[in-house]
């Protein structure tokens, strides 16, 4: 996947000078990212006095409750219309779920800002750089651009982000320039200390129910992929609301002989969601591209329409070619 560096700076600083109201969203079953990027850009642009809609189907998942305003984002659309729709961490339109087909619908002009190789440039003004670890990190830079004083309203959200999709500052993407940026949020009020507790250290003892099912199904196929399933009976079981791997897939990835993550999520409606990590010198972007998803290479996803254990078979064989397309590159 070739990188994306599209990033129209003034076109979108003249597009919020522009608009009175402004609505924000991100993608459906939302990580720190998303929200993260999300509140950053809705609490930012709050103090230059814009009136900001913050929405994600749904709602704001209990992780993320601690992230100022988060209490405000809504989980439903059903009113309004705003001169500006942005769109952050989502690489397509499909991605923003049901607030996003009324955003599209409601709004005069959309904001693509995003980090993802796979994005297919929607929208009218764009901020996509492919080479960015995180929506956040765009966000940052953009009000960095914008002269924008950083609050610690502003700054925790934006750190939460670049802190989960880095994994802890562990990814490749990570580099000095984005220890200066978490150094500018740090200096602006953010607590590294809470962020990395509350979101990437913290499991309740429902999730670890959860990864009890899942990991009593987990298999090491030929060629290095390590696999999980969850059902929807798991979900039941285990009494989440949230049906999410909470995870796991990233636990599965540390495994020494996997080269390739996958966990498989079974979903009402005959929908697989597949979720994928890889080691860095491998990439699952592509596979999760061919099948209608995104993502990056080191993590990427899809969700499809099919039979939990035939939407396997067809993932795992697919994986199992495009692992012969990598070398480990840190042992
Ligand atoms: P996940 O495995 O859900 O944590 O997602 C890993 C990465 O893949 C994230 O960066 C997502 O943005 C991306 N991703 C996951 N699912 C999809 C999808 N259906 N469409 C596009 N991108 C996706
Ligand atoms: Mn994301
Ligand atoms: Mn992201």
């Amino acid at each position: 996947m070739t990188a994306i560096n599209i990033t129209e700076w003034e076109k979108a600083a003249h597009a919020v000078y522009a608009a009175e109201s402004i609505l924000i969203v991100t993608h459906i079953d939302p990580d720190g990212d998303a929200i993260g990027s999300l509140l950053g850009l809705m609490n930012g642009l709050k103090s230059l006095g814009k009136r900001v809609v913050g929405a994600v189907d749904a709602g704001v998942p209990a992780l993320f409750h601690f992230l100022p305003g988060a209490d405000e984002i809504q989980p439903k659309l059903e009113r309004g219309e705003w001169d500006l729709m942005i769109s952050t961490d989502a690489s397509d339109e499909k991605r923003t779920g049901l607030v996003g087909d009324y955003g599209r619908a409601h709004s005069r002009a959309v904001i693509n800002l995003d980090h993802h190789a796979t994005n297919i440039l929607f929208g009218y003004v764009y901020l996509v750089d492919s080479t960015a670890c995180s929506a956040a990190e765009v966000v940052l830079r953009w009000f960095e651009q914008m002269e924008l004083p950083l609050t610690r309203e502003i700054a925790m959200p934006i750190l939460t982000g670049i802190v989960t999709d880095t994994m802890g500052f562990r990814t490749s993407s990570v580099t000095a320039q984005t220890l200066e940026y978490a150094k500018t949020l740090m200096s602006a009020g953010a607590s590294l200390t809470e962020i990395t507790a509350r979101v990437l250290d913290n499991r309740n003892f429902q999730t670890i129910s959860l990864w009890k099912r899942a990991l009593a199904t987990t298999e090491l196929h030929e060629g290095g992929i390590i696999s999980s399933v969850i059902t929807q009976a798991d979900f039941t079981e285990v009494g989440t609301t949230e049906q999410s791997d909470q995870g796991l897939v990233g636990f599965l990835i540390k495994v020494e002989e996997a080269m390739m993550s996958v966990v498989f999520k079974e979903l009402p409606d005959s929908k697989v969601n597949i979720s994928m990590r890889a080691k860095p010198g491998f990439d699952v972007s592509q596979v999760a591209f061919g099948l209608g998803g995104g993502g990056h290479q080191q993590a990427a996803g899809a969700t499809v329409e099919g039979e939990l254990l035939a939407v396997k078979a067809q993932v795992i064989a697919l994986l199992q070619e495009a692992v012969k397309h990598g070398k480990l590159t840190i042992v």
